[in-house]
């Protein structure tokens, strides 16, 4: 296992002055920890894919360093990574059965027979193919498939990393929460280093213990599921995840208060001078609904999702929208709304800004 250091990385696909000669990825300067559980987490096109190709080395980047721990491994080739890697699609020997497409691997190694039995027996069981050890590949369905080059990413026990691009795309729905919960099991009890890429907010805060945020080929930011809910260093993240996303609203900052137009919401900090464009976000899930008084919301909608209802509203012309619990039949007419001033956060030019603690 590893810690991985990527230095001043940038990469373009087509050769400066070009006509596509746009970055795919832009400065990333960061250390992931050795024995981490990463989620590169981010829309089509926001270069999750070549960050993790220029991790294994499928791609040398245009720009910067890749290190594993104190070594430069930026033009080594991938086979010389020791690394594993699972693609959003099985990559298994049809003609080998469960059990000789998890041990190749290790015999490729030269493992000692009595250790790849028992390696294998461990692996099977945490990934529940125990009872498919001796079917041949080729009769197994696309699930239990990716299953086995699941259990071959994680069969070797001393690798740098192990990467996986989109694993659970061919997984049956029902069956993904299965596979996302054993990942996390089989990260706990090996301590890999592992990097997932995934475009789904959910995969990516149920796997990982820090999820790293790309935007337009840029790290955005890198945190816990926790405070990319509730400190997104970016509306983008603020956007990007919860469901619906965080709501924003132009605002200005005078202090601790934030300006609606003429209608004032407190806040739990003082602030500076804010320049530039400047936005307070608020969570749908946090904002308060009060018998009277607080900011007048018009309901325009309401949504029933079975265990919570979510209400788009007007507030003075901005749209905004409101997660409640189930309860009585809402109708039409005003809401007296109240945003919690410790779950408001400030944005000047899309990025947060932080207030100085009173
Ligand atoms: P997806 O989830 O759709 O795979 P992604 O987040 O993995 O997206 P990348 O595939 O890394 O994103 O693409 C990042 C940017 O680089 C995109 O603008 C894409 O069009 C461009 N790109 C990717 N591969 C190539 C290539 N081989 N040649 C030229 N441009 C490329």
């Amino acid at each position: 296992m590893a810690k991985i250091t990527l230095s001043n990385l940038a990469h373009r696909y087509a050769p400066l002055g070009s006509q596509a000669s746009s970055y795919a990825l832009t400065e990333i300067n960061h250390v992931w920890q050795d024995g981490g559980a990463y989620a590169l987490l981010g829309p089509s096109g926001c270069g999750k894919t070549t960050l993790l190709n220029i991790i294994s080395g499928l791609i040398k980047p245009s720009q910067g360093r890749v290190l594993f721990d104190d070594n430069d491994v930026t033009g080594v080739p991938t086979e010389q990574r020791d690394i594993a890697q699972v693609f959003q699609f099985p990559v298994v020997y049809d003609t080998m059965t469960v059990r000789e497409n998890l041990a190749f691997p290790l015999k490729n190694r030269g493992m000692a027979k009595p250790d790849i039995q028992a390696r294998v027996a461990l692996i099977a069981e945490m990934i529940g193919l125990e009872e498919l050890l001796d079917s041949k590949a080729r009769r197994l369905s696309p699930d239990a498939k990716q299953k086995i080059s699941l259990g071959r990413g994680m069969v070797r026990e001393s690798v740098n990393a192990i990467l996986f691009d989109e694993p659970l795309t061919v997984i049956d729905p029902h069956l993904k929460w299965e596979l996302r919960t054993q990942l996390k099991a089989l990260h706990r009890e090996f301590g890999h280093t592992m990097i997932y890429v995934t475009h789904d907010q959910t995969e990516a805060m149920t796997f990982a213990d820090k999820v790293v945020m790309l935007h337009e080929g840029r790290i955005v930011q890198i945190g816990t599921p926790e405070d990319l809910f509730e400190q997104p260093e970016h509306t983008f993240v603020g956007h990007f995840i919860g469901s619906p996303g965080m709501n924003l609203l132009d605002a200005s900052i005078h202090g601790d208060l934030a300006m609606l137009g003429e209608r004032a919401v407190p806040l739990a900090s003082a602030y500076g001078t804010v320049a530039g464009r400047t936005q307070i976000g608020i969570r749908p899930e946090h904002i308060r609904v009060m018998a009277d008084g607080g900011l007048p919301a018009e309901i325009r909608a309401v949504e029933n999702v079975g265990h919570r209802r979510i209400v788009r509203a007007h507030l003075d012309g901005h749209s905004l929208n409101i997660v409640l619990p189930p309860g009585e039949p809402l109708g039409t007419g005003t809401l007296h709304l109240q945003f919690p001033p410790d779950k408001i956060n400030v944005y000047a030019d899309e990025w947060r800004v932080a207030g100085s603690i009173r």
